[in-house]
């Protein structure tokens, strides 16, 4: 059996009518820019998260750039963040003209410790960007707290995160602003580079919308960047977002399914879903500190794994200019060689998932 990490052409196959007419009619109308595709997309999500503006762009690390340059960072203004996420987290953050201040991570959902930032701050801070890691809220309350006691932005980097929600409340409209990236293998993955930011700030959404097109079409009221979302994409993410919810259930119980059959399994520790969250498995993350030889051997296989990420952020050469140590991240330090992200797609079968758990029974009889 081969089973792959995830698998987008049996997601296409899934509702290949619908998404061929949706490519179709953006050809039709030669609607590739700046269409009415775009535009009814953008309401789509707006809708769906029940915030006032969607300002698409071409891709989720563009969103979080032209947001920092909306709220105005200037050289020497300090941005929090999580030791663990994708490097499009902090690069911005340095891009838009601020200097990165990494924190660590909370032992068992891997999001941003509220604890440790709060010993980060100080003057010079001006922002935190909480990132919603494999599909789970970070712990946004205290979060916002200290924002509001130090009078800080917040970003939520909800990439992984679509529909995901903290205490009853949807992801993109716990902070200030939030990004989300529609990269192909993200919950809601256009068939290429795609994203948006949203907010309730009307004055930063329209600044954010200038700003990506080159600072107004026909009056460039200022230099702007060009980094729009493409007509087919938009298309393509209307045409898919009906199955969003039914797609992420079925994360949901995959993974429900994963963590039952898993009990027991060697030093295996499933992920935890904190009782005031839901999470929509963008990855299935376990923990184990036979993680390179259990990968190994469900390579053998023939079952693809990743790590998210093989590397604590800070750690990497990029961020060697900040000399940090492993012990500066404890718990982001361990995580990295501990963690493994196993196959989960809306489209897996049960048997496939079945056949992933015996190879890692099998591992652990051995
Ligand atoms: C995917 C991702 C991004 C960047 O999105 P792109 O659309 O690939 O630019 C940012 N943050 C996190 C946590 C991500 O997973």
């Amino acid at each position: 059996m081969k089973i792959p990490f995830v698998d987008l052409y049996a997601q296409y196959l899934s509702i290949r009518p619908e998404l061929d007419a949706a490519i179709a009619a953006v050809i039709k109308e030669s609607g590739f820019v700046r269409s009415r595709f775009v535009d009814e997309f953008e309401q789509q999500w707006a809708r769906t998260l029940g915030v006032k503006h969607c300002v698409s762009c071409a891709n989720g690390t563009d969103a979080l750039y032209i947001l920092m340059r909306g709220l105005g960072l200037k050289p020497g203004d300090e941005v929090i963040t999580t030791a663990h996420s994708w490097i499009a987290t902090s690069e911005t953050i340095t891009q838009a003209g601020g200097k990165v201040v990494f924190c660590d991570t909370e032992d068992d959902t891997f999001t941003i410790d509220p604890a440790a930032v709060a010993a980060k701050i100080t003057p010079r801070t001006v922002g935190i960007i909480p990132v919603h890691l494999c599909g789970q809220p970070a712990d946004m309350d205290p979060l916002m707290a200290l924002a509001q006691k130090h009078n800080l932005w917040v970003i939520e980097d909800c990439a992984q995160a679509h529909l995901a929600t903290y205490k009853g409340r949807l992801v993109g409209t716990l902070g200030h602003a939030a990004t989300f990236s529609f990269y192909p293998g993200k919950n809601l993955g256009a068939m290429g580079d795609a994203g948006c930011l949203v907010t309730n700030d009307t004055r930063l959404a329209e600044w954010s919308t200038l700003f990506a097109r080159h600072g107004g079409k026909g009056d460039h009221v200022m230099e702007g960047i060009n980094s729009r979302l493409d007509g087919l994409h938009a298309a393509v993410l209307s045409a898919k977002l009906p199955h969003l919810a039914g797609w992420t259930q079925r994360r949901q119980e995959l993974a429900a399914t994963y963590t039952m059959k898993l009990a027991g399994a060697g030093d295996v520790r499933c992920p935890v879903i904190r009782a005031d969250r839901t999470h929509v498995f963008h990855l299935y993350m376990i923990r184990t500190k036979q993680r390179d030889a259990l990968r190994a051997h469900l390579q053998a296989r023939g079952i693809a794994t990743v790590l998210n990420y093989p590397r604590a952020l800070p750690l990497y050469p990029a961020y060697g200019y900040l000399k940090h140590q492993p012990a500066d991240f404890p718990r982001a330090a361990t995580h990295q060689g501990e963690i493994l992200s196993l196959p989960l797609y809306p489209e897996m079968t049960g048997e496939a998932l079945d056949y992933v758990v015996a190879s890692i029974r099998e591992f652990y009889a051995r």
